[in-house]
């Protein structure tokens, strides 16, 4: 790969245009050509393992905690008792991990296009792939897009962990698949996506901003800091049904002790409130 050079590996793709994070690499653990995409994991010398789907670095050791707590405790602790819980994407499972912890969950449908994705990282990323084995989670394996056709009127919340718009996930970014969110979901339900971040993206997130926005009477875009995603941020798009719900104040909050006991190592309440203030300029562009 070009992206492999003098042990370095640079994440080049035309969705940032000329910038490239490098991560200097010690072993290459996996690497594999799946059905869906070019599957990689990297020993690196100082983000720990590191998954890479396409050239796109998708999470690495030291740094998913943010990513994988934010995009499930942010909708989770917006909604007032989300019992089913559906994830989309999510082939490394830490988002089924995080989603796992919270209280009064009871079942979790999870439903990733790439059974390569899940196998590596039940090899390589238990840490976070121990997520598959909570008695909770069910796992489908099939395309995100054609699942949710299937599903009304089913989910509390439903998480959407995709790799970026490109390859298998571009239905991800659609309207259409907004539409459908809004069906599958129960009264009330709530959506969180991977949305981009307003440095390197801001066209993209204001688009999928448009699509949840046409869909959803309640819309917030929060973002948290991933060192080794582009700019070091990524974004996430809430939805709400219910037109009450206030994105910027979690319904539900932890003290110290029981962040301490389910290990959560980014999120808390003042993380989920700061998460909705952006800075001006992408407070104007994304009218929000
Ligand atoms: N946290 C990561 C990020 O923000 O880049 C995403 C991690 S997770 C590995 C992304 C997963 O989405 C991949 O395993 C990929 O196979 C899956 N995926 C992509 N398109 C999909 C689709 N249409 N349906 C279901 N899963 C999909």
């Amino acid at each position: 790969m070009n992206a492999l050079k003098q042990g370095w590996f640079s994440e080049i793709n035309g969705l940032w245009p000329g910038i490239a994070q490098s991560l200097e690499v010690e072993k290459i653990l996996y690497e594999g050509q799946s059905e869906y995409q070019h599957v990689l994991v990297l020993q690196t010398k100082s983000y720990g393992k590191a998954l890479v789907l396409d050239g796109i670095i998708q999470c690495t050791e030291k740094d998913e905690f943010s990513y994988q707590e934010m995009i499930s405790f942010l909708p989770l602790c917006s909604h007032p008792n989300p019992k089913t819980v559906l994830i989309v994407g999510g082939g490394d499972g830490g988002v089924a991990r995080e989603v796992a912890k919270f209280p009064g969950v009871e079942k979790i449908y999870q439903v990733e296009i790439d059974n390569k994705v899940v196998e590596v990282s039940k090899q390589f990323l238990p840490f976070m792939a121990k997520g598959f084995s909570d008695p909770k989670v069910n796992l489908h394996i099939g395309d995100g897009f054609e699942f949710m056709k299937q599903h009304n009127n089913e989910f509390d919340v439903i998480i959407t962990d995709s790799s970026d718009p490109v390859g298998p996930a571009i239905s991800l970014f659609q309207e259409p698949y907004f539409a459908l969110l809004k069906k599958a979901l129960k009264p009330n339900g709530i959506v969180c996506c991977q949305a981009g971040t307003v440095w390197s993206n801001l066209d993209q997130v204001q688009d999928t901003l448009t699509h949840c926005k046409s869909i959803f009477p309640k819309v917030a875009y929060g973002v948290s800091s991933v060192p080794t995603y582009p700019t070091g941020q990524i974004g996430y798009m809430l939805g709400s049904l219910n037109p009450e719900t206030n994105f910027n104040e979690p319904l539900k909050t932890f003290s110290e002790d029981e962040l301490d006991k389910m290990e959560l190592r980014y999120y808390n309440d003042k993380i989920h409130r700061a998460s909705f203030e952006l800075p001006r300029f992408a407070k104007k562009s994304l009218k929000l």
